[in-house]
């Protein structure tokens, strides 16, 4: 199964993903979370990246394609994936496209679309919470670790990431409406977009959304 989750910034992408890459056993592909542990690791590549996402403006495409080519030719792949903030422009879903037909892997089955109200966003955004070991994200209200500041997982100390502010924020939103939502009516075209109300508790957005791959597979 070949997946996108897609959503504005805040809707609970991570949050479904990791639940959805368990249930269908697929790898988990984040863009964002790939762009942070080259940062943490202060790499060539999180050098170059590193004042985009601190700013919330969108990676330059070429950089961000070559990312991903890389990262879907990995074995793991072979019996599909499950993509979570990539692709974000049109120009990154054609490369796509390109990127697929060149390893001989099929189109994506299903683009999973999670809807949720800009205030709620706000809110989530600014209540979340990172590991800083293991990325596991959490909320100060909807989704809090059972220790402060702690990682339920794993025992790593939680970290708010430096573009959860609210200034960075509205700017991403805004990045979202401008650049990423054209993409939504980009595979309406082919048929494959299922809406799931984001605004919905955690595990009941992932009920909506199991339904939905079953309905399919
Ligand atoms: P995205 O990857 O789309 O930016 P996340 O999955 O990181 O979103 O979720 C953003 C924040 O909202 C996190 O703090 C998460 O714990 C919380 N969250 C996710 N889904 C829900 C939900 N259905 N209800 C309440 N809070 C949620
Ligand atoms: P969220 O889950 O809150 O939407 P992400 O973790 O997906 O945030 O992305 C964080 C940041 O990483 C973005 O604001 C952007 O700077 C960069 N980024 C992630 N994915 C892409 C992409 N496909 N194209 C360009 N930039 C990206
Ligand atoms: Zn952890």
């Amino acid at each position: 199964m070949r997946i996108l989750i897609m959503g504005p910034p805040g809707a609970g992408k991570g949050t479904q993903a990791a639940r959805i890459a368990s249930f269908c056993e697929i790898p988990h592909i984040s863009t964002g979370d790939i762009f942070r542990t080259e940062i943490k690791e202060s790499s060539e590549l999180g050098k170059k990246i590193k004042s985009y996402l601190d700013t919330g403006k969108l990676v330059p495409d070429e950089v961000t394609v070559m990312v991903i080519k890389k990262r879907l030719q990995q074995p793991d792949c072979s019996r599909g994936f499950l993509l979570d903030g990539f692709p974000r422009t049109i120009p990154q879903a054609e490369a796509l496209d390109g990127i697929l037909i060149g390893l001989s892997k099929n189109r994506l089955d299903l683009v999973i679309n999670i809807s949720v109200d800009a205030q709620v966003l706000l809110e989530r955004l600014t209540g979340r919470r990172v590991c800083r070991n293991c990325g596991d994200t959490y909320h100060i209200l909807y989704q809090p670790p059972q220790k402060d500041e702690i990682c339920d997982r794993c025992g790593g100390d939680l970290y708010q990431r430096s573009d959860d502010t609210a200034e960075t924020v509205s700017n991403r939103l805004d990045v979202y409406q401008r650049q990423t939502a054209p993409l939504l009516e980009y595979y309406q075209k082919r048929d494959i977009v299922q809406e799931v109300n984001g605004e919905l508790s955690i595990d009941q957005v992932f009920k909506e959304i199991e339904k939905v791959i079953r309905s399919i597979d």
